[in-house]
């Protein structure tokens, strides 16, 4: 493994190449063996391999890893094993991780702010070719920090300039960081043809994209920024957004988005060997982790817990997000419990902020000293740990079963009844 730590203070048990595997066949084996003071990860290595072959098998062109979602080493692996060769990364050390991880994949560094230590490391010891851009001077900047000493530009990069497009059929949006205005596009990207090998056009129409609509209308903003510019474009990427699914979240299939982005991608002004990309985060790795955590206190509907805010649970905190929940109770005999009631978490930390709103539907019995699973925690979730306040370590264990939910499993709703679902929020 590589020298980097992603996921906090965690010790990583399932370490390649070592015998010290420890493969789990549920949650409740884990909690009966291990009994755990601390938050336990659950890696389902299975999960995230099927969301690699579907993306690598079904989406109708090239599927980037988006790094930032989860970069453990041992997903990384995963996912390459599966099929996915290009990672989309975002920082230097995203860079080096990847590249000491995964020695032959494709690096592609999609953020459009980068600095020029960063873009000339990047392209001359990691081999990195592409990059994006949503501003003049980021083009400037990317020419000169890959300029040889005599000042030529090279023959091999592939630029991507980024446009800004509509958030609003997404639950996270990513429309007012990045992308340049459709108006303003067309003067970047005919200076971007002049210096690019390959010019792409990418988007992000923000995260968990309830709608294949989201794609469909992006593209035809793509569309009037060729016809404006007049350029050839080689790469179309339609970036990440494809969606997971959660309690009140429960997106159209896959599929739906595919056909959807193939059929507006194919009418497209573009050259005829152009490429289609996209950049999933959350699709490939929602279904990597679970949590195992504790209850340490139960107060009327409010249940300390023993992770949260600082923890794994970001952005229950912080966005509201709902995630599965199911009781492991282990100190009781019988299996007849209370009907379930709404419950909310506070977190670990001394902080106020600490607090899950939820609402998470727990038997209404639930008590001090029971553990809990949180599921679809591997997008966003496990990578985000901390160690605030004293709290974040914790084991990582492998666990055999099947996520507590899935967009690959086969048993989603006919894709036809699809149509009309909207955003919930
Ligand atoms: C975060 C990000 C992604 C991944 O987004 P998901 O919603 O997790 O699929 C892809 N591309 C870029 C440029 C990003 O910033």
């Amino acid at each position: 493994m590589g020298t980097s730590k992603p996921q906090g203070c965690f010790v990583e048990t399932t370490v390649w190449g070592s015998l010290e595997l420890h493969i789990y066949p549920d949650a409740p084996a884990v909690v009966r063996a291990l009994s755990p003071d601390e938050p336990v990860i659950l890696n389902r290595p299975h999960a995230a391999a099927r969301a690699a072959r579907f993306f690598a098998e079904k989406f109708p062109g090239k599927s980037l890893y988006a790094v930032k979602a989860n970069p453990s080493p041992a997903l990384l692996r995963v996912l390459w094993d599966a099929g996915i060769t290009h990672y989309d990364v975002a920082s230097i050390a995203e860079v080096r991780l990847v590249r000491s991880v995964l020695p032959e994949a494709v690096l592609c560094f999609m953020h459009p702010v980068k600095t020029a230590s960063a873009i000339s490391e990047a392209y001359a010891v990691h081999g990195v070719r592409t990059f994006s851009l949503d501003t003049r001077e980021e083009l400037d900047k990317i020419v000169a920090a890959t300029a040889d000493d005599a000042g030529k530009v090279p023959e091999d990069l592939s630029l991507c300039v980024r446009l800004r497009v509509s958030s609003d059929y997404s639950e996270i949006s990513l429309a007012a960081k990045f992308g340049i205005d459709l108006a303003d596009a067309a003067p970047l990207l005919q200076a971007t043809r002049q210096v690019a090998d390959c010019l792409g056009i990418c988007f992000h129409v923000g995260s968990q994209a309830m709608t294949p609509f989201a794609y469909v209308t992006a593209l035809e903003r793509v569309r009037a920024a060729i016809v404006d510019a007049a350029v050839t474009v080689d790469i179309v990427d339609v970036g990440g957004g494809f969606p997971s699914i959660y309690p009140g979240m429960e997106p159209p299939p896959l599929e739906d988005y595919f056909g959807a982005i193939h059929r507006a991608a194919e009418s497209l002004p573009v050259s005829y060997s152009s490429e289609l990309w996209c950049e999933p985060g959350r699709a490939l790795c929602a279904e990597y982790n679970s949590l195992i955590v504790r209850v340490e206190k139960h107060r009327g509907r409010e249940l300390y817990i023993n992770d949260g805010a600082y923890g794994a649970l970001f952005d229950a905190a912080h966005l509201g997000w709902r995630f599965p929940v199911r009781l492991l109770r282990t100190n009781v005999s019988g299996t007849a419990s209370e009907a379930l009631r709404p419950f909310s978490f506070f977190g670990p930390t001394c902080d106020d902020l600490d607090h899950m709103d939820g609402p998470f539907e727990l038997p209404g019995d639930v008590a001090a000293g029971d553990y809990i699973e949180i599921g679809m925690l591997g997008a966003y979730g496990a990578a985000m740990r901390t160690a605030f306040n004293g709290f974040g370590a914790g084991v990582v264990v492998e666990a055999a079963d099947e996520p507590m939910a899935s967009q690959y499993l086969g048993n989603r709703r006919d894709p036809r009844h699809s149509d009309n679902v909207v955003s919930l929020r």
